[in-house]
């Protein structure tokens, strides 16, 4: 029988409840269970595939296509298990298939209402997770805090499927703040008690408080959580804050949560074995020199919203214990005339994906530089497409060399919209999810890769317009990855230089630690060797 637990936020959001579920599906995939993770989003977007990363991070594609949130790149990277479209909903997604069946009567003249309706299909999906991924354990996170008017919902779903189930089977736990008052030097619990008070008057009792704090505290404080709160003293676990997320499952471990899990949820636990979680850790405290990256994006106030090209450049580091350092160039403000001041020096320049015309220009113009410099270049997606249109206006000579995504009319559509998709339809009509590239033997691609084909995923709408590709193998790029069936271009090199690799996926999806994607890691294994 398939076990449940929910985890939920407390006081404020950005607890890193995420890096917490995750850190337990750790412990507990590594004592000999099958974990599977989830995570309910209370926004109305049916997915956040159309929600500006500015406001949401990055969205986090899955094997099998689903644009998901950037929480589901932290279940993959700890527990190492693909998860699918069906581990991301938002209560968006649960509300527009209640409406269209209440349009395809499929309610029968009855009241649509939240209860029970709503709540159902919140219990249909996790009853549905148990089924298909025949885990052991489902691991659900609940977004938002406590409180929210989005959420209360998925609480009462949640509710009742611990009525249904019994507490041997499902286990609430709460993850909130425990704040530090420098004026008066002390702990203040009263946050949490309000918030597990919130919870209670939703009918839900916790069975565990994560304490998300500053710096460790002292055992008088759990005593008095543990009394305010209904809650055993070992089910508080102190979790303070760390220099790397990669150390939560190391510290929450001390704590024994996944010991307390077992126990409540009768399950049985081999001895739990992190090894590879201790050498990443040490790879990660030896990381001591730092090597540095040029990301030209447009969102480079907001790092999340390129979370996953982070995390993976940072796993490659560790790897050869290296720091990375990340230098956000703004794509909008880089001009012909600032380029040179902007990117002289730079060691590697990484052009991620995006959408729309805003930094087109500036994002062209770093592939420039960095092809002009042979400095390391790694493109990603749109950062293939500008490496391609750059080759052709520079050095091919076709000044009005485009993508139709940016200008429809262009003579020379380099990269140009595959057939049958529209334009219009922005919401899920990309080409998505995981696709076989085929690798040519001789190339970068194929010795970073060790073998004939690299599964990798996708999320564009353009591709390469196979019309340019004699003149541009004429010029010197090598195709070094196409998608055989339907003859498309995955990835261009240009061997001239020491490396210059792009591809039209997503490696950062791939990308685990211990186990960097290999792109990133010849990008960076390039940058040390300068
Ligand atoms: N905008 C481009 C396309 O749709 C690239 C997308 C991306 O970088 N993810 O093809």
């Amino acid at each position: 029988m398939t076990k449940h637990i929910f985890i939920t936020g407390g006081v404020v959001s950005g607890l890193g409840k995420g890096i917490t579920g995750s850190s337990l599906g750790v412990l507990l995939k590594n004592s000999g269970l099958k974990i599977f993770m989830q995570k309910f989003d209370p926004y109305l977007n049916i997915d956040p595939g159309t929600i500006n990363p500015i406001e949401h991070g990055e969205v986090y594609v899955t094997d099998d296509g689903g644009e998901t949130d950037l929480d589901l790149g932290h279940y993959e990277r700890f527990i190492d298990v693909n998860l699918s479209k069906n581990s991301s909903t938002s209560a968006g997604r649960i509300y527009y298939e209640t409406l269209e069946k209440e349009r395809n009567g499929k309610y029968g003249g009855k009241t649509v209402q939240v209860i029970p309706h709503i709540t159902n299909e919140i219990k249909q999906k996790i009853y549905k997770a148990e089924v298909e991924s025949k885990a052991d354990v489902v691991i659900t996170e609940i977004g938002g805090t406590v409180g929210d008017i989005e959420s209360q919902p998925f609480l009462e779903a949640l509710r009742q499927i611990r009525m249904e189930k019994g507490k041997e089977n499902v286990m609430f736990i709460h993850v909130a703040l425990l704040p530090y008052l420098k004026v008066s030097g002390e702990f203040k619990t009263k946050p949490i008690q309000h918030s597990v008070k919130e919870l209670l008057s939703l009918g839900i009792q916790p069975d565990v408080i994560v304490a998300r704090s500053e710096m460790e505290f002292e055992q008088k404080l759990k005593d008095k959580i543990s009394l305010l709160c209904s809650i055993s003293v070992e089910n508080v676990i102190e979790c303070p804050d760390s220099d790397s997320i990669y150390k939560v499952p190391l510290i929450i471990e001390k704590g024994n949560l996944h010991k307390i899990v077992a126990k409540q949820l009768t399950l049985n636990l081999k001895e739990t074995k992190l090894e590879d979680w201790k050498k990443l850790v040490n790879n990660i405290d030896n990381s001591k020199d730092i090597l540095t990256v040029h990301i030209v994006g447009k969102y480079v106030e907001l790092s999340d919203a390129y979370l996953s090209v982070m995390e993976s450049l940072k796993f490659s580091g560790y790897e050869i214990n290296k720091k990375i350092k990340f230098v956000w160039v703004n794509a909008r403000k880089l001009t012909e005339k600032n380029l040179k001041a902007e990117l002289e020096g730079a060691k590697g320049i990484l052009v991620p994906g995006g959408f729309g015309e805003d930094g087109v220009e500036g994002k062209i113009l770093a592939a420039k530089y960095a092809r002009e410099n042979n400095i390391p270049y790694l493109g990603i997606c749109l950062g293939m497409q500008v490496a391609c249109i750059e080759f052709a206006r520079n050095v091919i000579k076709l000044p009005d060399a485009h993508t139709t995504e940016i200008n429809p009319h262009t003579k020379n559509p380099i990269i140009d919209i595959m057939e049958g998709k529209n334009r219009e339809n922005i919401g899920g009509t990309l080409r998505l999810g995981r696709y076989v590239t085929s690798l040519k033997e001789g190339t970068i691609a194929h010795s970073l890769y060790k073998q004939k084909t690299a599964i990798e995923r996708h999320r564009h709408r353009y591709e390469f317009n196979n019309n340019f590709r004699k003149v541009f193998e004429d010029n010197g790029i090598v195709f070094s990855g196409l998608y055989l069936e339907q003859d498309l271009v995955e990835i261009i090199e240009y061997p001239k230089n020491d490396f210059f690799v792009a591809a039209q996926y997503h490696p950062e999806f791939t990308s685990r630690p211990n186990k960097p994607n290999p792109l990133f890691m010849g990008f960076i294994n390039a940058i040390n060797k300068k």
